[in-house]
């Protein structure tokens, strides 16, 4: 039990790998993001010893309470991947080089704001809600564009690419099927050539379906369960928090 760690990264490897054998891709081209929501630091420290460097926080909070150890690695690089909350911009635009989860305007402009204040700009990508379920969040498929465009007016934005959370609990081809329609809708996007829009980046796959997310081109996995083991606390507390909530 005690190598668990190291050991579930080698296997992530590996079948990140032969995922991308099997669908012609550079290894080279997919990083693997490790989730940490309610993981103890003692297993992230593990997980940075065993040369991993990109991790992802949902929580401002959590965030906030994992930094100093991020302070003691240098080359290791937060994302911010949960439902971000206007009131707590300032707490995450701090600690992370990338917004997995922009999904409303009104975040946008909370952003452009605190960053305006800052002088800084952020990377940022829009997160949409390709299987349709309500207890995600995101933008609907066919209102990403608006969203796109809408948000490409601030200029503290980077917008980069699109994230998304496959239909969980889904037959294989239902949890393909939103990994397809993030990537067209990606095509669709990269052909209006928006200024400053340069949507490269593809944040898909989980410890479920990350292969199927790698053969429809992810560019980025986010690996928690798989990696740490299983969270005490269900995924419910994290997705759908606030859902009818101030923001
Ligand atoms: C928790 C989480 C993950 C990782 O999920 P696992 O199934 O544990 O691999 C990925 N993305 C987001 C947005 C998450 O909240």
């Amino acid at each position: 039990m005690d190598q668990f760690v190291e050991e579930n990264l080698k296997t992530i490897k590996q079948e990140m790998e032969s995922a991308c054998r099997a669908s012609g891709r550079r290894i080279e081209d997919v990083k693997l993001l490790l989730a940490t929501k309610t993981v103890p630091l003692e297993k992230l420290n593990r997980a940075m010893q065993a040369g991993e460097t990109l991790f992802g926080e949902n929580k401002a909070q959590e965030l906030r309470d994992k930094f100093p150890l991020m302070q003691q690695h240098q080359q290791v690089e937060w994302h911010f991947i949960g439902h971000l909350q206007t009131n707590k911009v300032k707490d995450v635009v701090k600690y992370v080089t990338l917004i997995h989860s922009v999904d409303r305007l009104k975040l946008g402009l909370a952003l452009h704001q605190q960053l305006t204040k800052m002088n800084k700009t952020m990377d940022i990508l829009v997160q949409v809600n390709t299987s349709y379920e309500a207890s995600k969040f995101g933008v609907p498929p066919e209102k990403a564009q608006n969203l796109i465009e809408q948000l490409s007016q601030f200029e503290t934005l980077n917008i980069r690419g699109l994230m998304t959370i496959g239909k969980l609990n889904a037959t294989n081809e239902e949890t393909r099927h939103c990994f397809r329609l993030l990537k067209n809708i990606q095509a669709q996007m990269e052909e209006k050539k928006y200024p400053g829009v340069k949507l490269d980046i593809l944040s898909m796959g989980m410890s479920g379906d990350f292969k199927a997310a790698i053969e429809e081109g992810a560019t980025i996995i986010r690996i928690g369960t798989s990696v740490f083991g299983q969270r005490y606390l269900p995924d419910r507390y994290y997705w759908n928090e606030n859902k009818r909530g101030n923001d």
